[in-house]
């Protein structure tokens, strides 16, 4: 069989690009140093991928930045407020993804989106009514010849027209229907000159096939691939889908003109099922996504062999299940971790080798290989934690209720806490300024002891709970300077994590992330956070709020097993984080905030599968951390996104005391959904942005409460910043915060 793959990581395996594009953007390096550092890339890229045996490269899955970006300049779809700015190619780009202020003018960067269920983001492309679309660009053009002239006969990628106006903006008066035939027109011109070229086959990636499809969508992707498959200019056409299954469109797919589809076999739940049940066409090539390419374990060969025994024999090509661009670079980058962990995991490029090894044994020579990978899975990968198993089990429904119900627990803790109407608080972070990053790398290092290393934490606590103090703040924060990531710091001290030294993943440009592994049972053997809040608390007569990170956030931010399933894994969490809750408690903290930023990333795809599939067991999840409490804690939560329309109720249902929301960017328009949901969680509607260092004035804030007051009844409200407040500088945030307060008591007295 011929092997392939969708895309490659493209950040650098040291994220090259990354520092690169930065440096560019410092004016330390110029365009031809950073074109320079790109090709490298791209050459690096192409020789680990033909040299691990892959048979089909691709070309043009690299990119300075995000590929949906890439396609929308390549077609001219730029708006104009950039192309005023009168910059290089370049840095009209950079401008897009970054917005500009310089001395050509002050322009803001498009909005980002979370690419499909990934924690990638891309760059939004806007229409306006005089876009004219027409080919204009020439990168999927050079990037296929610069790999020709190194010998590498590739498969350029570039995003199909129908994701790509599904995933655009619309600004005029137009819609997506009226841009059908010039796109038309765009795409065939690159069909006409790659073949010029000498390209042979062109992948167009339309992930959004996978999400719900209406008549009209159907309608839509047809009336672009009618006439674009009519005129190939002999170029074979492989229709690329991943992250699900094409249920909607599987009939229509299979009737069109298409040389190859790609399916993806490991989200796509119903893909082998729709292969079995309704036949693949003879004429076309199914790019099969065998081999997982959003996770980090390796894969079984037997249950692959299997679905790969269920498909047609003579017309499929091995490939992933998706761009492996959501996984790290090579395990060889990871000299740390121990043997016995790295023998289970596959990061990009061993998950070409996993591929090629899957064809050898179905050519018949893969023996030793099928051998090897069969005796790693006979064994058990981990040594499960049975007190966990066992308690996850036997959850009753009683324990995802908190009790009493919230409005008796309201009542309760008015009383208790006694805090004035509209109560400020912040999210709970404070500035990581250069010392506290300073300190924590020195005690990495092995420069400073433990001791030296916490009392600088336990300074800065007492500095940070003075200064909330003096600004008259009425529920207080330690400040998280002992927190490096929400997540990793969580991970580092339950059972059943592993942490990388380099398994960087692009989230979006030039920013990685570099998520735990999820590696066995959770388990919780001793307190995490209460040692910090206790000191806090002891500072000061207000209310110190404990800080936990929720189970989802955990979760989702983490390589996930696939051995069990990720409620099962969540609910371990759940438990853990619980026993820090009451562990808070008995300690004396009485308002504990368990964080879920990154509740709403993993929803579901279609629509219909979000409660079954995902908020059934999320929400529960979350109420197991806080269930056991006492109606006197009050426990508060903190999301991060301002969309929260379509998922109100499940938050409401999440029964915290209060929550604290991402507000202001989206001009408060989240306060109507509140107003219309009978929103009965108290809620502080951040009142300014914290992702700009932008201070705002004291009636600016006054004015934000005001109209948060127009629609959430007043003993509801709590005043806070929209998130936390580590990436800020110390300046603004102590202006910003002092306004806040001061906004804040301006209001009471009109009340
Ligand atoms: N408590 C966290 C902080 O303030 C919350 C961060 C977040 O929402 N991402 O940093
Ligand atoms: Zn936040």
């Amino acid at each position: 069989m011929t092997t392939t793959i969708i895309g490659y990581p493209r950040i650098g395996s040291h994220r090259e690009l990354k520092f690169a594009v930065q440096k560019y953007f410092k004016n330390k390096i110029s365009a031809r140093e950073l074109a320079q550092t790109a090709a490298e890339l791209r050459k690096q890229n192409w020789d680990t991928i033909s040299g691990a045996g892959i048979d089909q490269l691709v070309s043009n899955d690299f990119s300075y930045y995000d590929t949906t970006l890439d396609t929308a300049n390549l077609l001219n779809i730029v708006p104009k407020r950039y192309k005023e700015l009168n910059l290089s190619p370049l840095d009209e780009y950079f401008a897009q993804a970054r917005g500009y202020q310089g001395d050509k003018g002050d322009v803001t960067a498009l909005s980002m989106k979370k690419w499909f269920n990934t924690n990638y983001h891309y760059l939004v492309p806007e229409f306006e009514d005089d876009t004219a679309i027409k080919l204009v660009g020439s990168k999927i053009f050079d990037e296929y010849q610069e790999a020709k002239d190194q010998g590498y006969q590739t498969r350029p990628v570039i995003l199909g027209p129908y994701s790509l106006l599904r995933l655009s903006a619309f600004e005029g008066q137009k819609q997506a229907t009226d841009y059908t035939a010039a796109l038309v027109n765009a795409y065939e011109a690159i069909f006409e000159k790659l073949a010029d070229l000498g390209a042979d086959w062109i992948q167009l990636d339309e992930p959004q096939l996978v999400k719900d499809q209406s008549e009209a969508d159907l309608e839509l992707f047809t009336d672009l691939y009618k006439p674009l498959l009519s005129n190939k200019h002999g170029l074979k056409i492989l229709l690329q889908t991943y992250f699900g299954d094409v249920r909607d469109s599987y009939d229509l797919l299979t009737s069109l003109d298409f040389d190859g589809l790609g399916l993806d076999f490991h989200e796509g739940d119903e893909t082998l099922n729709l292969i079995q049940s309704k036949g693949f066409p003879a004429d076309k090539l199914l790019f099969a996504g065998i081999i997982n390419g959003k996770n980090i374990w390796k894969a079984n060969y037997d249950q692959k062999l299997d679905i790969l025994h269920k498909l047609p024999k003579d017309n499929v090509v091995l490939s992933t299940s998706c761009s492996l661009l959501h996984v790290p670079y090579t395990l060889e980058n990871e000299p740390d971790l121990d043997e016995k962990y790295k023998k289970y995991l596959s990061f990009a490029k061993e998950k070409l080798t996993e591929l090629t090894d899957l064809d050898h044994v179905l050519a018949g020579s893969g023996d030793a290989a099928l051998k090897a990978n069969e005796a790693l899975f006979a064994k058990p990968r981990y040594e499960e934690n049975q007190a966990i198993i066992d308690k996850v089990a036997s959850l009753k429904d009683s324990d995802f209720h908190r009790q009493p119900s919230f409005e008796e627990r309201a009542a309760i803790q008015k009383k208790e806490f006694n805090l004035p109407e509209l109560p400020t608080t912040t999210i709970g972070s404070f500035p990581q300024t250069r010392e506290v990053r300073r300190n924590r790398a020195k005690y990495k290092r092995g420069e400073i002891t433990k001791e030296q290393y916490d009392q600088f934490n336990r300074d800065k606590i007492k500095e940070c709970v003075e200064f909330q103090e003096k600004i008259g703040l009425d529920v207080l924060v330690h400040g998280e300077y002992e927190r490096n990531d929400m997540v990793e710091y969580f991970g580092e001290k339950l059972d059943g994590f592993l942490f990388t030294s380099n398994a960087w993943v692009q989230s979006y440009g030039t920013r990685c992330v570099k998520p735990p592994v999820i590696w066995g049972d959770v388990n919780r053997n001793a307190p995490i956070t209460v040692a910090e809040s206790v000191y806090a608390q002891s500072l000061t007569d207000k209310p110190m709020k404990g800080m936990l990170t929720g189970p989802v956030t955990i979760l989702n931010w983490s390589f996930p097993r696939e051995d069990i399933s990720k409620k099962e894994s969540t609910l371990q969490i759940a438990l853990a984080i619980q026993a820090e809750a009451l562990d808070l408690e008995k300690n004396g903290i009485k308002i504990i905030q368990i964080d879920e930023p990154a509740l709403r990333e993993k929803l579901p795809l279609r629509k219909s599968d979000w409660y079954t599939r995902y908020l059934d067991w999320a929400i529960p999840a979350f109420r197991l951390v806080g269930s056991k409490v006492q109606p006197t804690t009050q426990i508060h939560t903190h999301m991060c996104y301002s969309e929260f329309g379509d998922i109100i109720d499940a938050i409401d249902a999440m029964d915290a005391d209060v929550i604290s929301f991402e507000a202001s960017r989206a001009d408060l328009t989240l306060l109507d959904t509140l107003q219309k949901s009978h929103f009965k969680t108290h809620v502080g509607p951040g009142v300014y942005d914290i992702h700009s260092p932008r201070i705002p004035s004291e009636n600016e804030v006054a004015g934000t409460i005001h109209k948060i007051l127009k629609k959430v009844p007043l003993q509801n409200v709590w005043i806070n910043p929209d998130c936390g407040l580590k990436t800020r500088g110390t300046t603004e945030t102590t202006a910003s915060l002092e306004n806040v307060v001061a906004a804040t008591k301006q209001v009471r007295k009109e009340l």
